[in-house]
């Protein structure tokens, strides 16, 4: 049986990169092709990054947003695979600002890093394997959704530490998260909240959870299976910098219900709010003011636009471009 649901929601691209990075050397990306008995293809043995960059129009530079955070954990990730990975941290921000230069994009994009087992070798396993690490990077729109999503607690549980391990990004258990985001798209809500073995919240299929209740802001701790997100890291620390009180601790599904704000972070959805929740309203049912603040400030600092955060934005372009070197502080911002 395949009955083909039309959602409208699938995101294609409307191009393909002209470049790729694999194994060390930049090349065509249509040059970067893999059999049909790939490892990686068939039992999900890979991890992968997603990495996103920012046009500074008045600037005329494109900012990679904490590629070096990004790497450390991806090559995490690749431990939790028993991947010896030959690129250091360094190496891997300098092959992402090669591609972009390459490409040459000015405007906003988002950067995928891949690295998995490319044999093309049957068996399952992670020992005698080989990896292979590759990066490519396209154009993204932005989508400012400001008038929030509508999220379901889906049926489907969370894989577990002693599953899949959430806290790296491995490729394989996005089918768990996939299961959740399309029951749920499906079912007509925007997207998935996932409870984790024990019944707590953990996260969004590909997005870490904040809610805001009774003036605390409270996300559930890296221990309750969700990924050591880095959105989730910067917009703690963004939080406390604009004097809120930030909690990790476990979160039950009706401590959402009844949140005065929620919203989703990650590096595709930036940060979203969540205004109803299983048909529920949250707080009035629209963007909270503590939401709308972080987010403001998020948008800010992505773009290298706050110089107190401006060493998370690694510059691609040498010279500025449009001519004039339109850059003073790109200079002494971090190049990876
Ligand atoms: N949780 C999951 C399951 C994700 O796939 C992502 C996206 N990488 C996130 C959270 C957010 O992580 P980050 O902020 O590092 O993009």
């Amino acid at each position: 049986m395949n009955r083909r649901v039309a959602t409208g929601l699938a995101t294609k691209p409307n191009r393909l990169p002209a470049w790729a990075y694999l194994d060390g050397e930049f090349l065509p990306y249509a040059e970067a092709r893999f059999g049909l008995l790939t490892h990686a293809l068939h039992y999900g043995t890979g991890l992968f990054a997603g990495i996103r960059a920012y046009w500074n129009e008045d600037e005329g530079q494109l900012f990679v947003f904490r590629p070096d955070d990004h790497f450390r954990r991806f090559r995490d990730s690749a431990r939790l695979l028993r991947m010896d990975l030959d690129e250091s941290v360094e190496e891997l921000t300098g092959a992402v600002i090669g591609l972009l230069r390459r490409e040459g994009y000015e405007q906003d994009t988002y950067i995928r890093p891949l690295a998995f087992y490319g044999d093309e070798s049957l068996g399952v396993r992670l020992h005698d394997l080989t990896p292979r690490v590759g990066i490519a990077a396209l154009p993204t729109e932005f989508i400012d959704r400001k008038d929030g999503v509508h999220a379901c607690f889906s049926s489907w549980t969370r894989v577990s530490d002693n599953s899949i391990p959430p806290r790296g990004k491995i490729a394989g258990s996005y089918v768990n998260s996939s299961l959740a985001k399309t029951d749920a798209v499906l079912a007509g809500f925007d997207e998935a909240l996932m409870l984790n073995d024990a019944g707590h919240v953990c996260e969004g299929s590909v997005e870490n959870l904040f809610i805001v209740r009774r003036g605390e802001i409270l996300t559930p701790p890296i221990t309750d299976d969700v990924l050591e997100g880095i959105t989730r890291s910067t917009l703690m620390e963004l939080a406390a910098q604009l004097g809120h009180k930030v909690v990790e601790r476990s979160i039950d599904r009706t401590e959402v219900y009844l949140a005065d704000e929620a919203f989703f972070c990650g590096t595709g959805v930036q940060l979203t709010s969540i205004t109803r929740v299983d048909h529920r309203l949250i707080g009035g049912g629209v963007t909270g003011p503590i939401t709308a603040k972080i987010r403001d400030l998020y948008f800010d600092v992505v773009r290298g636009r706050s110089a107190r955060h401006r060493a998370w934005c690694s510059p691609v372009f040498e010279k500025a471009r449009g001519g004039v070197d339109r850059s003073t502080a790109a200079a002494s911002a971090k190049v990876g």
